[in-house]
């Protein structure tokens, strides 16, 4: 039997700022490994020390793109307690 692959490309711009470390696609869902700015002045990141890499999850939902937290580890349950100190 072929399994038949959700072929619909899933296209998940960068937002500024930010830098893809690693992606992974799970389903319909994309995770993504980032480093991010967290945008307060004065801080690491604005000299190009960016945070992380944390885990951000993407995917379509009724047309539009929903983006999700994840954490420090990538969880596929999607069941997340930690959150970046911003
Ligand atoms: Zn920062």
């Amino acid at each position: 039997m072929i399994e038949t692959e959700e072929a619909e490309a899933l296209e998940v711009p960068v937002r500024a700022g930010r830098e893809v470390v690693e992606q992974q696609r799970v389903g319909k869902t994309t995770y993504r490994l980032e480093k991010v700015k967290c945008g307060k002045q004065g801080c690491k990141c604005t000299d190009g020390e960016l945070h992380g890499p944390y885990w951000y999850s993407y995917r379509k939902q009724s047309g539009k793109l929903k983006s999700q937290y994840v954490g420090k580890q990538l969880k596929t349950n999607e069941t997340s307690g930690d959150r970046p100190d911003e």
